[in-house]
């Protein structure tokens, strides 16, 4: 039994963008991480719709709204990630274990937990493809983790979109859009 129909290991822009879009459309969810993202480095000039805001009141912003979404966000490090019985595990520093049908990574550049999947790379970075899979069914991958430059927030931000709509059209068997209309 699953703890989780899909783990994120990252709480960055790709994995709360991600974990965001998956909860909104019913796919359990959790996030592993220590909020130790660059982002509380910057200041963002650069995110359309967001006229000057420091990177800590957007990630806050950003941890909340996934949060309200549903999405279980818990503070982790992973140490290593694997498959058993079709399952993927991540086990933390802490020796908990947490299982997914689905495991995303959202690392930024500390790429490592590729090494334990066995996962295709190109140079030191996670090869995927723009709808964020990886050379292993089952595990995706985006953000810094899959560019080695010209990375934001913007374009993570995407990236976890990206990830969640393949994720969400692997299980619906079509494509999937998640457009919502206005009143
Ligand atoms: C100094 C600096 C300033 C920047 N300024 C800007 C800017 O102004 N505008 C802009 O658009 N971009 C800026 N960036 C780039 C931006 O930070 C990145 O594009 C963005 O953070 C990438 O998002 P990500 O989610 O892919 O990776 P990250 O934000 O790096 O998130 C990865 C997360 O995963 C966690 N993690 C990694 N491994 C594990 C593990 N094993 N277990 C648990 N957690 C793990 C990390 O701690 C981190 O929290 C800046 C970067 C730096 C370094």
């Amino acid at each position: 039994m699953s703890d989780a129909d899909v783990v994120i290991v990252g709480d960055g822009p790709t994995g709360l963008s991600a974990a965001l879009l998956l909860e909104k459309n019913g796919q359990d969810t959790i996030v592993l991480g220590e909020d130790e993202t660059p982002m509380h480095q910057a200041r963002l000039l650069n995110i359309l719709g967001i006229e000057d805001e420091d990177g800590t009141p957007f990630m806050e912003r950003a941890r909340e709204q996934a949060r309200s979404f549903g999405a279980d966000l818990r503070e982790a490090r992973v140490t290593g990630a694997g498959e058993t019985n079709g399952s993927f595990v991540a086990e933390t520093e802490d020796g908990d274990t947490v299982t997914g049908d689905r495991l995303v990574l959202a690392t930024g550049t500390d790429r490592s937990l590729a090494e334990d999947l066995d996962l295709a790379m190109d140079g030191d970075v996670i090869e995927a493809d723009k709808e964020g899979f990886t050379s292993r069914e089952g595990v995706l991958a985006g953000g810094w983790a899959i560019r080695p430059h010209k990375v934001q927030a913007a374009n993570s931000i995407g990236d976890g979109a990206s990830i969640a709509l393949s994720i969400l059209s692997a299980e619906a068997g079509e494509p999937v859009h998640d457009f919502d209309i206005a009143d």
